[in-house]
């Protein structure tokens, strides 16, 4: 399982990510940061994804 602390990416939420793969966690983080945090997909930079895949974890 491999999950992401949406606080630890900078947004102040509780809400944890989690998908089964990387690609997986990434999406559904995305599908959080869209529904969420009205985040638009232009605005999730390729930068920001590299940041965030830096703080993914696995248990
Ligand atoms: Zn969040």
């Amino acid at each position: 399982m491999k999950t992401i602390s949406c606080r630890e990416a900078g947004l102040d939420c509780d809400y944890i990510v989690k998908g089964e793969t990387e690609e997986e966690v990434m999406k559904n983080g995305i599908e959080h940061a869209k529904s969420h945090h009205n985040m638009k997909e232009e605005e999730i930079t390729a930068e920001m994804k590299q940041k965030i895949k830096g703080i993914i974890h696995s248990d």
